[in-house]
């Protein structure tokens, strides 16, 4: 692994630290999603959970790894120094300006740190600040300005800054390392700004090559959990990350980070990446719209999943000439078997209708969805079925639960897909090619997309450097 141009900052460092500790005490954690999500192989399983996996736990979100964990909480009077806001009642309006504005100057606050515990609410903090249900009462009436107040996680620290009299003057709440809210007394009540700090974008690479997993090698790359699970996501139709990933596969971005007070606080969106599979290159880069296309301008995002569940191992391959175990006979197994946990969600690997939804011997609890004239899949042994004959579908869309239903031994899901009525594997049948960028929006896409390349090809060309 190398990461390329940038050193990382300390801090950096020191988030990363914790991610990493806070992700392996995650998945040390006897937890039944985690067992669901991992597939045999051991090591690899990390990785695994990758496929279809858009958000991370909770702390992970929208890349806020660590920021959440060990920012320090600013004090009040350093943060209030940063910018002003003039205050409306609803709406408020950021300004630089390096005056804080205090409304009561003469009246020297004191000020106290309430630290939000698990079960908490509003009232017991207040109470523990000594302020009263009515001091609340008036603030949460503010409304909608005030409703992040509503949303505090444990850890968090809401600062209370009270007069002689030991009334509520001011109050600040540091809702993540960007936006802070702010509560002050005015002679006309208490009034509500949202402070958001301007954070300056700035592209960075990475890359890595693959000597255990997946998940390890971009840990290891420097990148952030978060960016991870997108890398995996953008190449998710293409690449299967529980199956498909080898030793020596690689892979190369181009992304944002985000940085206040040249502070490097988070990842912002994959501007590029390509990844090398098993010796086949695919590249995507983000439009404008905040998809992700090929080079040449089409979708990732195929019309097909290649994978409608989140299995722990094939237990049964395609096999149009499979002898039964026990008769000998030839009788053809015309899907994949998925072995999954009970319960666990399958979903739809296209969009389209739902043309069964029904019970059989044999096929226990079953959904057939058709994608237009060419495609059928379908689902069987489900446990409960989420969707009606006649009904629409989205792509991804939970249609049912993996079971044990109809004449099976184990739960699992036999997933069939067939091209014009005949079976095929859904392993490696080829899938229809996904849309292409309008002609409009291409020509822009790609002189865009031939710049990105090139910066990914510089980016490659040095990792390869700095490894001989
Ligand atoms: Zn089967």
């Amino acid at each position: 692994m190398t990461h390329i141009y940038h050193q990382l900052p300390r801090r950096h460092k020191q988030l990363l630290i914790t991610v990493c500790v806070i992700t392996g005490l995650l998945f040390l954690l006897p937890s039944e999603d985690a067992k669901a999500s991992k597939i045999s192989g051991g090591e690899d399983s990390l990785a695994i959970a990758t496929r279809y996996e858009v958000r991370m736990p909770q702390q992970m979100n929208d890349g806020e790894v660590g920021s959440a964990i060990n920012l320090a909480q600013p004090t009040p009077a350093n943060t209030a120094t940063k910018l002003r806001t003039t205050h409306s009642k609803d709406s408020l309006v950021t300004v630089n300006n390096d005056q804080a504005i205090d409304l009561e100057p003469a009246d020297k606050l004191t000020w106290q740190q309430v630290k939000v515990k698990s079960g908490d609410n509003l009232a017991l903090i207040f109470s523990r600040a000594g302020f009263s249900a009515t001091t609340l009462h008036r603030i949460t009436s503010l409304g909608k300005a005030t409703a992040s107040l509503k949303k505090i996680m444990p850890g968090q620290i809401i600062h209370f800054g009270a007069n002689a009299k030991k009334q509520l003057i001011k109050l600040t709440y540091q809702q993540d390392f960007i936006n802070r809210l702010e509560i002050v007394k005015t002679d006309t009540g208490y009034q509500a700004s949202q402070f958001t700090a301007q954070l300056e974008t700035r592209e960075k690479m990475a890359s890595a090559v693959i000597s255990s997993n997946f998940w390890n090698a971009g840990i290891e790359a420097g990148i952030e959990a978060s960016l991870i699970m997108n890398l995996a996501n953008i190449f998710g139709w293409d690449i299967d990350f529980a199956l498909d990933i080898r030793k020596g596969d690689q892979f190369n971005i181009i992304y944002e980070s985000k940085f206040l007070d040249g502070v490097e606080v988070k990842t912002g969106n994959i501007l590029a990446a390509e990844f090398i599979n098993q010796g086949q290159s695919y590249q995507a880069i983000r439009h404008t719209d905040g998809e992700y296309y090929s080079a040449t301008g089409r979708s990732m995002r195929k019309a097909f999943l290649r994978t409608p569940v989140k299995f722990n191992y094939i237990s049964s391959n395609f096999n149009p000439r499979r002898k039964h175990p026990v008769t000998g006979k030839i009788r053809a197994h015309n899907g994949i078997d998925y072995a999954a946990k009970r319960g666990t969600p399958v979903m739809a690997a296209g969009s389209g209708t739902v043309i069964a939804s029904a019970y059989s011997k044999y096929n226990g609890n079953y959904v057939f969805i058709k994608h237009g004239e060419k495609y059928l899949t379908k689902y069987l042994h489900l446990t409960k079925k989420y969707v009606k004959k006649g009904a629409k579908v989205k792509q991804g869309q939970r249609i049912g639960t993996v079971g044990s239903t109809g004449r099976v031994t184990g739960a699992h899901l036999h997933y069939e897909f067939l091209v014009n009525g005949s079976h095929r594997n859904p392993r490696t049948v080829k899938l229809p090619k996904s849309q292409s960028l309008a002609k409009k929006q291409k020509a822009a896409f790609l002189s865009i997309a031939n710049n990105r390349m090139a910066q990914l090809a510089t980016n490659k060309r040095i990792m390869l450097a700095s490894n001989e």
